[in-house]
């Protein structure tokens, strides 16, 4: 995949409608995909945490969340068109997976937070299945990864704020057999309000 590179983070310059037609190519192959935001404050932490680093470019989309990292692509003349935040990108997953049929799992924040979200979630797109969901504060991650499989959810969100929601993900997803993975920080917030 094309990717541009800024201060050694890559970002992919991609629009919300691109990433869903790659990511419905990827989920036909049966591939897994993982979708993190990246933005300007990421980057200069990136440049002094390696770990970081890697979870970013090792990641399937770098989507670019900031508007400065839009601006710098514009400076050198680079491919991003405009910026893809995470809550947006979110937004149009539920949408395609309301469209295709993906189930959807919401695992991270607190109780009422997350309920309220699926709640809204619903109301928005009464055709979603949201198989299941799961407050951030639970112990037995061997327990969620089992349920998250035995509902067959296709798509999962994980909001527990960068990097702690992209080190779950990498940690579990040898297990899980979703195909989508995005860390969506506070946005289980923005849905529920
Ligand atoms: N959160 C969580 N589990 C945790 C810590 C945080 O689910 O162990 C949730 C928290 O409830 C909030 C979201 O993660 O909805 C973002 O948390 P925080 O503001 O700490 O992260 P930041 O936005 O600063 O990265």
């Amino acid at each position: 995949m094309n990717k541009e590179t800024y201060l050694g983070v890559d970002v992919t310059p991609l629009s919300y409608s691109e990433i869903l037609s790659s990511l419905k190519e990827r989920m036909d192959q049966q591939l897994k995909s993982t979708i993190i935001a990246v933005n300007p404050e990421k980057i200069i932490a990136a440049n002094k945490d390696p770990q970081l680093m890697d979870l970013i470019n090792s990641s399937t989309y770098q989507i670019p969340d900031g508007v400065g990292v839009l601006l710098a692509s514009k400076m050198v003349k680079g491919k991003v068109q405009s910026r893809v935040t995470g809550v947006d990108m979110m937004d149009r997953l539920l949408e395609f997976a309301a469209q295709h049929g993906y189930r959807v799992f919401m695992y991270g924040a607190k109780e009422e937070v997350v309920s309220e979200a699926k709640r809204k979630i619903e109301e928005k797109y009464p055709a979603i299945t949201i198989a299941g969901y799961e407050n951030g504060y639970v112990k037995d991650h061997e327990a969620l990864v089992k349920r998250i499989n035995d509902v067959q959810a296709d798509i999962l969100f994980v909001a527990m704020g960068s990097p702690r929601q992209e080190l779950w993900i990498r940690e579990h997803m040898d297990k899980l057999n979703v195909r989508v993975y995005q860390g969506v920080g506070g946005s289980f917030d923005v849905f529920s309000g």
